[in-house]
């Protein structure tokens, strides 16, 4: 096989991202580059490597008190004409440059290049972050070898912009249902309107307050929100029946069940059907790793406080098994998944500083 990670490369972050950004590995496509990084890993003897399916673990065995895991999906969403990369000045262009293959180099430089880091290390290349949960790699690890992630610790290196994305919030999402009783509408009188009905769960949700929770010096702010709604049977029939699919994200000092609970509340009276939830997870950033990371983090960067992750990540996989994980990694999140997508060179190399500082 002839893999472009190469030992120049691998000792280079910003060359490894160029080559890791440059073999293209859309979400169920990642064998090749699965591959490549199997070998890279297979060719330390200080490392213990395993496979499942298009996901990478290696590991070492130093027998340190703590272990930490340091992960990052192998897939992008699809390219938008945006491959190969292209560099102007100090930044980088192209599929993936900010999700996530600007932080997984910061991994793999690190499994390549550090035989003793300060902590024993899992490192995990995984496939199908960006599709549904039933693919993405670190669940089926879950699964499978759920001891492959006993960690004290983990870092996902997910886009963060050079900042720390602690915890993450939760998301449930529910049917409200409005009912009502069918008629013609040229005799209306005869029915109940669903659709109208469905008024005041929408006036319950526009009076609604959302909670802010600050945990660990992290500010989680709420929201509950209509993101859908349905109803309607013909052009002249009173409606009995109507749909609102309300989606709440919530701070991770609530369980799953706290939270359907709470929903439950607001729409007191109506049936509320809930069709799925995640967990959040809380920051942990009081974990003896956690602390050495953030102190790491602030020599090596801007300095700025760890901040709450408001969207759901794979750090809430690692948090429903008990351990504290946060998001780390050198691109912009608001251009993940853009055409425009792209990360700045300085930042890859604070990432790597700061990590290598840390375990190295
Ligand atoms: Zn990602």
């Amino acid at each position: 096989m002839d893999n472009p990670l190469t030992p120049p490369v691998l000792a280079d972050p910003v060359a490894l991202t160029r080559a890791l950004v440059d073999v293209e590995s859309v979400s169920g496509a990642e064998k090749y580059l699965a591959d490549c990084v199997e070998q890279v890993l297979r060719d330390r003897p200080y490392l213990q490597v395993a496979r499942l399916g298009n996901t990478v673990m290696a590991r070492t065995e130093l027998g340190r008190e703590r272990r930490v895991v340091l992960a990052g999906h192998l897939d992008t969403v699809p390219v938008a004409d945006n491959l190969p990369s292209r560099v102007e000045g100090d930044v980088i262009y192209g599929c993936g440059t900010s999700d996530m293959k600007s932080g997984v180099p910061l991994a793999l430089h690190l499994a390549a290049t550090v035989p003793a880091p300060w902590y024993d290390v899992t490192y995990f290349f995984y496939e199908c972050e960006e599709v549904e949960s039933e693919r993405n790699g670190l669940n089926l690890v879950a699964r499978a070898h759920p001891e492959w992630l006993t960690a004290d610790f983990a870092v996902l290196l997910e886009p963060t912009y050079g900042g720390v994305g602690a915890g993450c919030q939760g998301s449930l999402r529910a049917v409200v249902t409005t009912t009502g009783v069918r008629a013609h509408s040229a005799r209306a009188w005869h029915g109940v309107n669903a659709i109208h009905a469905a008024a005041d769960v929408l006036d319950r949700l526009r009076r609604y307050e959302p909670r802010r929770v600050t945990i660990d010096g992290c500010e989680f702010r709420e929201g509950l929100n209509a993101v859908g709604i349905s109803g309607g049977v013909a052009g002249n029939v009173i409606p009995d029946h109507c749909e609102v699919v309300v989606n709440y994200r919530f701070a991770p000092d609530r369980s799953e069940a706290e939270a359907e609970a709470h929903v439950r509340d607001v729409f007191a009276g109506y049936d509320v059907r809930l069709t799925d939830s995640a967990p959040g997870a809380l920051p942990g950033l009081t974990a003896p790793p956690a602390v050495e990371f953030l102190a790491a983090v602030a020599r090596a960067g801007d300095g700025a406080p760890p901040a709450a992750k408001l969207g759901w990540t794979d750090v809430a996989r690692f948090a429903a098994l008990g351990v504290p994980a946060l998001n780390f990694g050198p691109g912009d999140p608001n251009l993940a998944h853009t055409r425009e997508e792209r990360v700045e060179i300085p930042r890859i190399r604070a990432g790597a500083r700061a990590l290598r500082e840390w375990l190295a």
